[in-house]
């Protein structure tokens, strides 16, 4: 064999593992490539194709920086320069971008080698999405309830714990909301699990539209949902529990049948009704019982006092602002009798709420809440300027002397402008200042009796006339009411309610007419409905009288029509 022979059958042999091993790098079920100054020098058929190109377009003209995420880049960029210096690599991950812009996950080992005598690397690319993919199943399974996809108690606890954790470093308040359907079972036993199944699918995806981004809607099981919210005020709470029950409350068509659902809810507040998840949800399960009791479809708060008082206090808040807004307060009004003459020297302005759906609301439910929220003064503002308005109209088409009283509450009085306020109302509607006179209650006025003189003696300058109303029900100091610049007292109504039969109160109502009489005050008589009252009263020498026995508080035109008329002039003289 000459030495030409050995070379060539040498050189044959090495052509055939050369062959021998590009196959077997074709036909490798893994992603092989050789990469050198930054581009692919080799790829096999299985890169190629998991890429979605042709061996043409990626060859001496592609590198792997085309083929992955941007974000990458420079991690990916170092990593060769790593393996292109002789630095072997470890196993990494990317997210792959195909040519038709898809992405995978996919794992990366390259190691240095040389190509074509020159410093190269080569690495092995496996595809990771099944394994992620199931990765990701598993991490639901644990965390999702199968049935929804919605998260599940587990996941739900992680979630709060996170929430509270927040809460406790910042103070922000978390609201857990706990539903539980009612006579859920029933669906179950009479229809079977399925169509069960199949409502609490529908039921899912009705609530998931009540949740904000940061919320967590979970199931916990059975029909039991749990909707868990950082930084909730009660306010928004009840919103949301509407909105929970307004979503059950449409029929759900299931498999034929028109389902009706009504839930029971729960809601328990961070810090005040837990500390930790668990006694969260024990104190939200605990209210959801309580909403059972009171009747299915509905929800009650943990704290007991968030309930009913709190509720509607909240609820109208929202609602008076808007009340103010729209317009839909009123002013009626009621003569203020002169006992002697039986001519009506004045009225009363009483406010009221012309709600839409509700009718007409009575201040005494409103005012309260109007004075805690801060709303009486604006509220306040429109009843004083509506009244001035209404008496110079009353003025204009001669009704003679009249005097608009009007109530004001503590905290408008002692807000820092009141004195201004009227001033302001006065202007705006042209009245004489001697015809408005505001009614303050004792209580108003007595409290830091020092700094109210001021203010009073301010509104008595400005030639205002000034009331104390309810009056026997404070604790007047008779040294003040001496000093006070005040012209009248309302007998409280609950001294005249049962004046002819009680001997305290005759007492009390000829003991303040008398003290009136010496302290040069005009007295008046609240709440006078009967013939015996109005007698007592004479025969006390009270001034005037107030009271259904001679009007109702009536709408300014019926007033008008009173006022022009003068009924109780004729009224039988009693002696
Ligand atoms: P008030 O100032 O003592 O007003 C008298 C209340 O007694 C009125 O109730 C009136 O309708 C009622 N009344 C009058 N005569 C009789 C009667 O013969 N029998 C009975 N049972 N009741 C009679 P109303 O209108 O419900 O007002 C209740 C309270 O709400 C008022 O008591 C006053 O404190 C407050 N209020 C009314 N309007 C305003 C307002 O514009 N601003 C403020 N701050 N409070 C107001
Ligand atoms: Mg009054
Ligand atoms: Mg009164």
């Amino acid at each position: 064999m000459t030495a030409g022979d050995a070379e060539s059958k040498q050189q044959a042999q090495l052509a055939e593992n050369e062959s021998q091993f590009r196959n077997i790098m074709e036909s490798a079920q893994v992603g092989i490539f050789v990469i050198q100054d930054g581009l692919f020098r080799y790829a096999n058929a299985f890169l190629l194709d998991l890429f979605g190109y042709v061996r043409e377009e990626v060859i001496d003209r592609l590198g792997p920086l085309d083929l992955i995420d941007a974000e990458q880049h420079a991690f990916v960029r170092e990593q060769m320069r790593a393996r292109q210096s002789g630095v072997p690599g470890r196993r990494y991950e990317i997210d792959a971008r195909r040519k038709d812009g898809s992405m995978f996950p996919a794992s990366i080992l390259g190691s240095p080698s040389t190509y074509a005598g020159r410093p190269a690397s080569v690495g092995t690319l496996l595809d990771l999405s099944v394994q992620k993919a199931a990765e990701q199943r598993i991490r639901e399974l644990a965390d999702f309830d199968p049935l929804t996809g919605l998260p599940n108690r587990r996941l739900l606890r992680d979630r709060v714990d996170q929430l509270l954790a927040v809460g406790e470093r910042d103070g922000t308040p978390v609201t857990l909301v706990f539903l539980d359907l009612d006579h859920f079972k029933r669906i179950n036993d009479s229809l079977g699990h399925s169509v069960g199944d199949e409502v609490l699918i529908a039921l899912a995806n009705r609530l998931s539209t009540v949740v904000r981004r940061g919320d967590t809607l979970s199931r916990l099981g059975g029909d039991e949902f749990v909707l868990a919210m950082p930084g909730i005020s009660t306010a928004i709470a009840i919103e949301v529990a509407r909105r929970l029950i307004e979503e059950c409350s449409a029929p759900f068509h299931v498999g034929g049948h028109d389902l009706t659902v009504t839930p029971s809810i729960g809601i328990t507040l961070y810090p005040q009704d837990g500390k930790d998840f668990d006694s969260l949800l024990k104190h939200a399960d605990v209210a959801m019982y309580k909403a059972k009791e009171l009747g299915r479809n509905t929800f009650q708060f943990y704290a007991a006092d968030m309930n009913k008082a709190t509720l509607d206090r909240l609820l109208m808040e929202s609602n008076l602002r808007r009340a103010l807004d729209n317009g839909e307060f009123l002013l009626h009004y009621q003569p203020l009798v002169c006992l002697r003459s039986g001519r009506v020297l004045g009225v009363e302005a009483l406010i009221r709420w012309a709600h839409p759906e509700l009718g007409l609301i009575m201040p005494d439910r409103f005012i309260p809440v109007a004075e805690d929220t801060g709303l009486i003064n604006p509220i306040g503002d429109w009843v004083l300027a509506e009244a001035c308005r209404q008496a110079q109209a009353w003025q204009e088409v001669g009704v003679g002397p009249l005097v608009v009283a009007v109530n004001v509450s503590p905290m408008q009085f002692r807000q820092a402008g009141f004195v201004a306020a009227v001033a302001g109302a006065l202007a705006a509607s042209g009245l004489d200042a001697s015809l408005i006179e505001l009614e303050l209650t004792e209580r108003t006025v007595m409290h830091d009796a020092e700094v109210n003189l001021g203010t009073l003696s301010a509104l008595h300058r400005m030639g205002v006339e000034l009331s104390l109303d309810d009056f026997g029900t404070g604790y007047s100091s008779l040294a003040y009411l001496k000093r006070f610049p005040v012209g009248k007292l309302k007998i409280d109504r609950s001294f005249v309610r049962d004046l002819e039969t009680d001997a305290d109160d005759q007492a009390i109502a000829s003991t303040i007419v008398s003290m009136g009489r010496s302290l040069r005050l005009k007295v008046l008589a609240e709440g006078v409905e009967n013939a015996a009252q109005l007698q007592q009263l004479r025969n006390m020498a009270c001034d005037m009288a107030q009271g259904y026995l001679f009007s109702r508080p009536v709408p300014a035109d019926e007033m008008l029509a009173l006022l022009q008329t003068q009924p109780f002039l004729k009224m039988p003289e009693t002696e």
